[in-house]
C-alpha cells in the first residue's frame, strides 16, 4: 500500500495539536526537528524528541481477535460487517455507532465518516475530540458563521498583550511556549496574563496571573465587555460595520450582572473581583491592559472548553475581541488550541456528529444534496447523530447496539468511566481498532482490529494553525496491523459498498476529500464556507508524498495557503456580519456539597501523552513524574490529615482512585488538580475519568472535566 522512504523521513509529531515537524533517520536512531517546518522551525519538545524511543513492539495488537481468540483479517472483517447489517435490519442505522480519535489521520477519519453518514446512514459517528475542543467549534460557529480559527501561530510574536486562559502551554503545548518565552525576551511591550485557578508553569512568563474562582470565566469576560463599552474602549466603526447584536450582549451582560440570580450588585470591579475571587487591582490591571493594548491574542483551551457553560465562554472571550476589532490583524484574534494532533482535522472531515464532511451541515440540505451526489452515497444521514456522552448512554440504555471505537481508550477519558464500561459490556458488540493490545477498553471489546501505528500510517494531519502536514511512514508495520482506513474500507466493501470504498492508496482518500472541498458555484468571494483546499484535489501519488506543510484554504485564491481570517471585516454568516452572543455567565453545574468539599480539575503533565501508550514505553519521560498524584494546597491538606506523599483516596458517588499526595501552594484552597494520564494498566485505580460527572455544554456536549465535586482522605 505505501512505500517505506530509502532515507531520512519527514514526519509530523503525533502527539499534541502544535503539529511540529519530525525528521526520522533510515536506521531510527534518533529523532529531531524538521527545519523546514513552518509550525515548529525545528524545535521538538521532551515527548517529541523521546518518539524513536516508543517504536517497540512491546504491548502491540498484533492479529485480530474475535471474543478472545486470535483470528485473521477474513474472519474478523466479516464479524464486524454480519454484524453491522443485522444491527441494521432489527434496529435501523442509529442503532449503530462509530467512536473516533484526534489521533486518526484525516484519511481514516474521512473514510469512517463517509461509511457512517453516506452509506450506513446515521450521524452516530462521534470522536474524543468533543472532549477537547467542541465548545470552541460551537462558539466560532455562533460568532463567525463558521468554525474558523482566524489567527496563526505567527500572532505570537506579533502581538503586545498574551492571554493565556485555562491553558498550560509550559507542559501541553511546549513548542508554543517557547515561541512565548523568545516573544516575551525580544519583545519588550509583551505583556502576558496567565487566567488560571492553578498556579502553572506557564506562570514563568506572567506578568500578571489571575488565579480565578474555577469556572469563572464568563462573568471576568462579560464584565470586560461592559468595561469596554462603558469607558469607550470599544471599536465603534468596526462593530457598526461588520457586526450584529453588539447593544444586545452589552446589555445582556449587564442584566446579568443585575439579576437576582447573579452574585453580582452593580457589575463594578469590585463585583467581578468577589465572583472571581481574585483581588480588585488585579481586575483593573487585566482590563487597563486589555483596552489599552490594540495588539491582543486570546490563548485559550480545555479550562474554558471543558464546562457546563464551554460555548458561552468562548463567545464571552470572542465578544471582546469583536467589540475591539481586534481579529484578522497580525497579533490579535481569539485562539482556541487543539490538544491532539488531528482535532483540526477531524473537524474538516465532519468527525462530529453534528457535522458533515468538509465542515459541511445537516441544516443546509443543499450540503446534504451535495454529499449524496458527490459521494453517490445510497443512505444519507440527514440529521445529526449523538455526541460522546449521549452516544455512550445510548449503548447503556441498549438503543446502540454496536459500538466501533478506533484509536482511543474511553474507559479511561470519559467521564463515569466505570459506568461506560458497564454499558459496554452490555452492549451486543464492541469492536476496537487500536495499536495496543490490552488498554482498558480493549478489554471489553468482542473483537479488535490491530492498527497501524505512527510511523507505520501514511496521511495527513492539520494543526492548531490550520496547517496541513504530512505523517509519513517510515517502517512496516508490526504483525498483521494495518492503516484504519484500509480497515474501514475493508468493512465498508463487505457491507457492498465495493466501489465507493476502492482505495489503494491514502493519496486516493486525500483527493476525494479536498474534491469535496471545493466551492460548487466558484463563489470564491463569498463563499459558504471557510474550507475550500480544492488547490490539493488532484495530486498523484509522488505529490502527496512530496507534499509540504500549508495552511488552508489552498485554492485559486489563496494557491499558498492562508495565514489569517477576516482581515476585511466579512464573515461567514448570511449577511457577512459577526454576531455577538449575549449570554450569561454561569458557575460550573456541579456544586461541592459538605460531602464533597473539594474541586477536582483534570488535565496534562508535562512528559506523557493521554493515556500513555506511547510515552509510558519510555522511561526517561517516565522519570519525570512516575505516577499519578494529586496536587492540594497545604490549608487542605492539613484539614484532610494528609502529608506529602501519603496515599489518598478520591472519591464521589461515580466512584473513587487512590493517588499520591503533592503538597503544593500552586493550588488554590478547596481546589486539587489530578492528572489525566494514568491507565489501570500503570496504575489500578489512577483514573481520574471515573469520578468526572457526565454534566455536558447544551450547545457543543462537551463535558465538565475541569469541575467535579470530590471528597479527599488518607488511604
Ligand atoms: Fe511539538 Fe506537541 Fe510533539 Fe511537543 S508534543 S514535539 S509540542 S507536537
Amino acid at each position: 500500500m505505501n512505500s517505506l522512504p530509502n532515507e531520512t523521513c519527514k514526519t509530523t509529531c503525533p502527539y499534541c495539536g502544535v503539529g511540529c515537524g519530525v525528521q526520522m533517520p533510515k536506521d531510527l536512531s534518533k529523532v529531531s526537528g524538521l527545519k523546514s517546518h513552518p509550525s515548529s522551525l525545528g524545535k521538538l519538545c521532551v515527548k517529541g524528541s523521546s518518539l524513536h524511543e516508543t517504536l517497540s513492539i512491546q504491548g502491540r495488537l498484533l492479529n485480530p481477535k474475535v471474543h478472545g481468540q486470535d483470528s485473521d483479517w477474513e474472519h474478523a472483517l466479516t464479524t464486524v460487517a454480519n454484524k453491522i447489517q443485522q444491527v441494521v435490519k432489527d434496529h435501523g442505522p442509529n442503532a449503530i455507532a462509530f467512536y473516533g480519535s484526534g489521533q486518526l489521520l484525516t484519511e481514516d477519519y474521512y473514510v469512517a465518516n463517509k461509511l457512517m453518514k453516506g452509506f450506513i446512514g446515521s450521524a452516530n459517528m462521534d470522536t474524543n475530540s468533543r472532549l477537547c475542543m467542541s465548545s470552541a467549534v460551537s462558539a466560532y460557529k455562533r460568532a463567525f458563521g463558521s468554525d474558523t480559527v482566524p489567527v496563526c501561530y505567527d500572532d505570537i510574536e506579533a502581538t503586545n498583550l498574551l492571554i493565556i486562559i485555562g491553558a498550560n502551554p509550559a507542559w501541553a503545548h511546549p513548542i508554543l511556549y517557547q515561541r512565548m518565552v523568545v516573544a516575551k525576551k525580544d519583545n519588550p511591550h509583551l505583556r502576558v496574563v496567565v487566567i488560571d485557578p492553578r498556579k502553572t508553569a506557564s506562570c514563568d512568563i506572567a506578568d500578571l496571573h489571575l488565579p480565578i474562582r474555577s469556572g469563572s470565566d464568563a462573568y471576568l469576560f462579560n464584565g470586560l465587555l461592559t468595561y469596554l463599552a462603558d469607558n469607550g474602549h470599544c471599536d465603534q466603526d468596526y462593530i457598526d460595520r461588520h457586526t450584529d447584536g453588539f447593544e444586545h450582549a452589552v446589555q445582556q451582560a449587564r442584566d446579568d450582572c443585575s439579576s437576582n440570580s447573579a452574585p453580582f450588585d452593580n457589575n463594578s470591579l469590585a463585583d467581578i473581583a468577589r465572583v472571581c475571587d481574585v483581588p480588585e487591582v488585579d481586575i483593573a490591571q487585566f482590563f487597563d491592559w486589555f483596552s489599552q493594548t490594540e495588539k491582543t491574542l486570546s490563548f485559550y483551551s480545555q479550562g474554558i472548553n471543558q464546562s457546563s457553560s464551554g460555548t458561552d465562554k468562548c463567545n464571552a472571550i470572542i465578544n471582546c475581541h469583536l467589540a475591539t476589532g481586534r481579529i484578522g490583524k497580525p497579533g490579535a484574534g481569539p485562539f482556541s488550541i487543539t490538544g491532539q494532533p488531528n482535532a483540526m482535522g477531524g473537524r474538516e472531515v465532519g468527525g462530529l456528529s453534528n457535522q458533515l464532511a468538509c465542515r459541511m451541515h445537516f441544516e443546509k440540505s443543499e450540503d446534504v444534496d451535495r454529499l449524496t451526489r458527490y459521494w453517490n452515497a445510497p443512505n444519507i444521514a440527514t440529521e445529526n447523530g449523538l455526541k460522546a456522552v449521549d452516544m455512550f448512554d445510548a449503548v447503556e440504555r441498549g438503543d446502540i447496539k454496536f459500538i466501533w471505537i478506533m484509536s482511543t481508550n474511553p474507559l479511561v477519558s470519559m467521564p463515569e468511566a466505570d459506568r461506560l464500561k458497564a454499558a459496554l459490556l452490555k452492549c451486543e458488540m464492541v469492536v476496537v481498532s487500536d495499536c495496543l493490545e490490552k488498554t482498558d477498553t480493549t478489554a471489553v471489546a468482542d473483537v479488535l482490529l490491530p492498527a497501524a501505528s505512527w510511523g507505520e500510517k501514511n496521511g495527513t494531519v492539520t494543526n492548531s494553525e490550520r496547517r496541513i502536514s504530512r505523517q509519513r511512514n517510515f517502517m512496516p508495520a508490526m504483525g498483521n496491523a494495518k492503516p484504519d482506513w484500509w480497515i474501514i474500507s475493508q468493512v465498508a466493501r463487505k457491507l457492498g459498498h465495493t466501489d465507493a470504498f476502492n482505495y489503494q492508496h491514502p493519496y486516493q482518500i486525500f483527493n476525494e476529500h479536498a474534491g469535496l472541498s471545493a466551492f460548487e458555484n466558484g463563489c470564491e468571494n463569498f463563499p459558504a464556507r471557510d474550507f475550500d483546499i480544492s488547490g490539493l484535489a488532484n495530486l498523484d501519488e509522488r505529490t502527496y508524498n512530496d507534499l509540504q506543510p500549508i495552511q488552508w484554504p489552498v485554492n485559486k485564491k489563496y494557491p499558498h495557503g492562508r495565514q489569517r481570517f477576516f482581515a476585511d471585516g466579512k464573515f461567514f454568516t448570511d449577511n457577512q456580519r459577526a454576531q455577538f452572543i449575549g449570554l450569561s455567565a454561569q458557575l460550573p453545574a456541579a456544586k461541592t456539597t459538605p460531602e464533597l468539599p473539594l474541586i477536582m480539575n483534570t488535565g496534562r503533565i508535562r512528559d506523557q501523552w493521554h493515556t500513555m501508550t506511547r510515552t509510558g514505553k519510555t522511561d526517561r519521560l517516565l522519570q519525570h513524574i512516575p505516577e499519578p498524584f494529586v496536587d492540594i494546597h497545604p490549608d487542605d491538606a492539613t484539614q484532610y490529615a494528609l502529608q506529602q506523599d501519603d496515599l489518598a483516596v478520591i472519591n464521589n458517588d461515580n466512584g473513587k482512585i487512590i493517588v499520591r499526595v503533592k503538597i503544593t501552594k500552586s493550588q488554590t484552597h478547596g481546589n486539587i488538580f489530578v492528572p489525566m494520564h494514568w491507565t489501570s494498566e500503570f496504575a489500578s485505580k489512577g483514573r481520574m475519568g471515573v469520578l468526572v460527572n457526565s454534566i455536558t455544554c447544551p450547545l457543543s456536549g462537551q463535558p465538565e472535566n475541569k469541575h467535579t465535586p470530590v471528597a479527599i482522605k488518607k488511604y
